[in-house]
């Protein structure tokens, strides 16, 4: 079943039955509906910048800033820089195109100028030479390869950049946050329907004006769009700005054209010229809710003031990671939840709930009364589920009322009062069948009768 641009609850609700729980199982809101509406309702501004559609993609042509073909003229600023530089690879081991790109995604995946980052690492491995040779050449170095970036930049601009089209969706349908996990480019997301932070989706989803954008590229074979990167966004509507949270991308792709396509996404947004990329702005309201240490940014437009208020991503944990008790509706973290009669209810209606002393569960339901022989007290009675109590206990033939099976022929507190062994056979006897007639000992009249007992007066 393909996700429909007409939806309704029922809808989705079939497409959540039928088709994406039945392929992935997993969590979903324990009131579906509800979850729903909330997503409805709580998009509405985002939805507005949108000019009303709940999702909708974007073409956008970015010029990739990455030059695959070596090049004889950088080739040689590169030999040049590595005489200078000799360790410059080994030590970014992982940067090998770097000189073939005017950006460069760092460890801490921020984009920096290329020239900064080699400048950068030549400040420190210049000090550390210096530091251990009198003769080191330190200030001829800095020139000389002051002199080398500035060719290198010059190379660049002759050379032919690569023309990339993406297409970039912001989608805000209950479908989109379903399918978090699920875009192709995200395997390892925790948000993956099973995983154990499935939960988080729809929190997040319910939230207000947050969405899942999604980068594609057009799939030559097939003509269909391919995603090749899944981000969470919040629309922080005050100050325009567009907070990007757990980037996921496929390998071959560059982090750096991804976020060039977000700041071009911006732009067309909100029809301006000027956006600016920063990391580590934006947070989430709750710590319950997963955030990946990369991949974090926030666009903005900088004519715009920031507001910091606008930079926290209020999520709503209710019903998902709060839910209301059942019985008196107080809102409880849901792992404090225990169920009772089929319903989960909070601690202090726990509390009330009562015992039943023959199978120990904990019920709201009116418990039936019997006589427990175990209690040590005499006329102490004991509470059950009614119906285990007319399946266990016995109904007393001289009171009449409900007891716990005790091997003996009634209730232990008529057996006290009622019963005694008969002297000569030994029989447990009610009183009632004891011979009067007999003036020492208890003899049941059996005995008396069969065994021609003498009667004394
Ligand atoms: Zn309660
Ligand atoms: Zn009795
Ligand atoms: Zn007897």
């Amino acid at each position: 079943m393909s996700i429909p641009d007409d939806y309704d609850f029922e809808i989705f609700k079939k497409w959540m039955d039928d088709s994406f729980l039945k392929r992935n199982g997993g969590y979903q809101p324990q009131n579906l509906k509800k979850w729903y509406d909330k997503v409805e309702e709580n998009h509405k501004p985002l939805r507005a910048l949108l000019k009303g559609k709940t999702k909708e993609t974007f073409e956008i042509p970015i010029k990739s800033t990455f030059i695959n073909e070596k090049n004889p003229e950088i080739e040689s600023i590169i030999s040049n820089i590595c005489s200078i530089l000799p360790n410059i690879y080994v030590d970014n081991i992982q940067k090998e195109d770097m000189f073939y790109s005017p950006t460069i995604s760092t460890s801490s995946h921020s984009v920096v100028k290329t020239t900064k980052f080699i400048n950068n690492y030549a400040e420190n491995y210049f000090k550390n030479q210096a530091y251990n040779s009198d003769k080191y050449p330190y200030a001829d170095n800095k020139i000389k390869l002051s002199a080398l970036l500035s060719s290198l930049g010059k190379a660049w601009s002759k050379l032919k950049t690569s023309d990339i089209t993406f297409y970039a969706t912001v989608s805000t349908t209950p479908f989109s946050f379903a399918l978090m996990g699920h875009y192709g480019c995200e395997k390892d997301s925790c948000f993956r329907q099973g995983s154990n932070k499935t939960k988080h989706k729809y929190a997040i989803g319910q939230s207000r004006d947050t969405c899942v954008i999604t980068i594609a590229v057009l799939d030559d074979k097939n003509n269909k769009l391919k995603n090749i990167a899944r981000i969470i966004g919040y629309y922080g509507s005050i100050t325009h700005s567009f907070h990007l949270l757990n980037l996921y991308f496929l390998d071959k792709y560059k982090e750096a054209d991804i976020y060039e396509s977000l700041k071009v996404l911006y732009k067309i947004l909100f029809d301006v010229d000027k956006v600016e990329l920063s990391e580590g702005h934006n947070f989430f309201s709750s710590k319950d809710i997963h955030k990946n240490e990369y991949g974090n940014v926030s666009l903005y437009n900088p004519t715009i003031y920031k507001i910091k208020s606008d930079y926290i991503i209020n999520i709503d944990l209710e019903d998902i990671f709060y839910l209301s008790c059942q019985r008196c509706h107080r809102k409880e973290k849901e792992h404090r939840l225990i169920e009772i009669d089929e319903v989960l209810v909070c601690q202090e209606c726990y509390y009330s709930s009562k015992l039943c002393e023959i199978s120990n569960i904990r019920t709201f339901k009116t418990l039936s009364r019997f006589k427990n022989n175990n209690q040590v007290m005499d006329n102490e009675y004991s509470y059950g589920l009614p119906a285990l109590v007319e399946k266990i206990c016995l109904s007393c033939k001289d009171c009449n009322e409900m007891y716990y099976p005790n091997n003996k022929p009634v209730c232990e507190e008529c057996y006290e009062v009622n019963y005694c062994e008969c002297d000569v056979c030994g029989a447990e006897t009610h009183e009632d069948n004891i011979s009067t007639d007999v003036i020492f000992g208890d003899i049941c009249i059996s005995c008396v009768s069969e065994k021609n007992i003498e009667i004394f007066y």
